[in-house]
């Protein structure tokens, strides 16, 4: 793992919440992006090294909008930069952490992407991303 890539926050209302962000980070959205397969819309923002990623769900059945109705508003996950997205689900894999997905999916920002299930992790919901490369 190479450092924090973003933390994924879940949110009601995307455009709302893009507003309060550009407020307080101060600084504008720079991509907003849907990922069809999750079913969420996501807004992305930088802050020197670091991201943060809004998600809202796009429709009832999105991960994201059983989160909030579960949980609320508020901290989703952390993604991790990794260099090799398979090696490290490798080893994730021997060191007896649960996939969410067996093969990585395409995400939002140009990323290939896997999730560890957060019963493994202390209830944190991990996702691990590589850039992909051209
Ligand atoms: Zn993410």
């Amino acid at each position: 793992m190479k450092k924090i890539e973003h933390i994924g926050i879940a949110v009601k209302d995307l455009n709302l919440a893009c507003d309060l962000y550009e407020k307080l980070l101060n600084t504008p959205c720079y991509k907003k992006e849907e990922v069809i397969s999750e079913g969420v819309h996501t807004a992305f923002f930088k802050t020197g090294e670091n991201k943060i990623e809004l998600l809202a769900a796009s429709h009832e059945d999105s991960p994201i909008a059983k989160f909030i109705a579960k949980k609320g508003e508020g901290i989703h996950h952390i993604a991790f930069d990794v260099e090799d997205i398979y090696s490290e689900m490798e080893r994730l894999k021997g060191e007896g952490f649960v996939l969410l997905n067996e093969v990585p999916k395409q995400g939002a920002d140009h990323k290939l992407v896997c999730f560890l299930h957060p019963k493994g992790t202390n209830g944190v919901l991990v996702e691990l991303c590589q850039e992909i490369k051209e």
